[in-house]
């Protein structure tokens, strides 16, 4: 079923969803159900599942000289969503990205994903390579998720990339794009960022996902210039519980998003980071209650591999 249509048939209630990451190369499914485990009894009526690109790593041979190895370091993606939707009956959501993708690597994936009766996807650009500065797109492939947006939308409607197919079958993805309440980190202002959300709607997207923030008045304010900019889609907000002291320092760093002061004094005071622990799921479950008080359709909640804070927040709000 489609998340758009998990949102209509929940007729205003707040529903709880959370995000995976597939485990790292070597482990296997079972730390994965682990994790869903403890929190399929808060009925989530979906579970995304991340995308991880290729890195570089360099290995040293015997002469001395590197050597320069491609390697995915958590693959699994598409395994991972079928076995869930397989194990809990429930829909799983796969991220696409353009990044290591050609056109062609993805139209190849999304029949995969429609074979396997898969019919939601996340459509994201992904970021630079690791050892890498800026993005850039496979020879043939996109530059921005806007384009992706468009392949899947294309598809949808039975037109593949070699147009002398006839017959077509169409898929039916229900498709979900990224929006940042704090502007995407290469974005030269919000108001550019969500120019360019538009396009994605534009293009086919059905619904928002943003990146993770502390502060509620941040996602109420992007909501309302999404509103005002003529988006008109849902816009589920994305939360993440702290848990240790060096996410501090790491969050803004990477996703490139602020850490209100008060909940920052908070985590500085704590001994340990199992106090730390303590104050992020009781700072989600502030922000989690003065989101379904406006009536957000839905609760995500990045688990980033660990569930048993999201199922502490999840025990007091759903
Ligand atoms: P885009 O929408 O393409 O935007 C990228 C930048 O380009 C923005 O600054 C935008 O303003 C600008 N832009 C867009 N279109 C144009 C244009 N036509 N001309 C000029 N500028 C333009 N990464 C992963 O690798 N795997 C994941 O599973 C994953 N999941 C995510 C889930 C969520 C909910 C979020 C918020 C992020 C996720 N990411 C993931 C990270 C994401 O891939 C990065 O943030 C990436 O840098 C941007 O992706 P995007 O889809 O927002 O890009």
């Amino acid at each position: 079923m489609k998340i758009t249509e998990h949102i209509k048939k929940a007729n205003g209630n707040t529903q709880f969803s959370f995000e995976i990451l597939p485990p790292l190369k070597g482990q296997n499914i079972q730390s994965i159900f682990d994790n869903i485990n403890p929190l399929m009894e808060f009925n989530p009526p979906f579970i995304d599942v991340t995308y991880h690109r290729e890195e570089y790593v360099y290995k040293e041979l015997d002469n001395g000289l590197l050597k320069k190895q491609v390697v995915k370091k958590r693959p699994g993606t598409v395994g991972i969503c079928a076995g869930i939707q397989n194990k809990y009956q429930v829909d799983a959501v796969p991220h696409i990205l353009c990044g290591g993708f050609t056109k062609e690597d993805t139209e190849n994936l999304l029949i995969d994903l429609d074979f396997l009766g898969i019919d939601n996807v996340v459509a994201l650009r992904g970021d630079a390579v690791k050892s890498e500065t800026y993005f850039t797109s496979e020879k043939e492939g996109h530059q921005f998720a806007s384009e992706l947006v468009q392949q899947i939308t294309d598809l949808n409607n039975g037109n593949y990339l070699d147009d002398e197919l006839q017959n077509t079958s169409k898929t039916n993805f229900c498709i979900g794009v990224a929006g940042y309440p704090e502007k995407h980190m290469e974005a030269p202002s919000l108001e550019s960022d969500i120019h360019f959300l538009k396009k994605k709607i534009k293009n086919g997207a059905d619904y928002i996902i943003t990146q993770m923030f502390f502060d509620n008045q941040k996602y109420f304010e992007f909501v309302d210039k999404c509103r005002t900019a003529g988006i008109t889609v849902p816009i589920i907000p994305g939360l993440k519980p702290i848990s240790t002291k060096k996410q501090l320092n790491i969050i803004p760093h990477r996703f490139k998003v602020d850490l209100p002061d008060e909940l920052v004094m908070e985590v500085v005071k704590c001994n340990d980071n199992k106090a730390v622990r303590q104050v992020g799921i009781e700072w989600a479950i502030k922000q989690s209650k003065e989101l379904i008080a406006k009536g957000v359709p839905l609760l995500h909640y990045y688990s980033m591999g660990k569930s048993t804070n999201i199922e502490a927040i999840a025990k007091v709000i759903f």
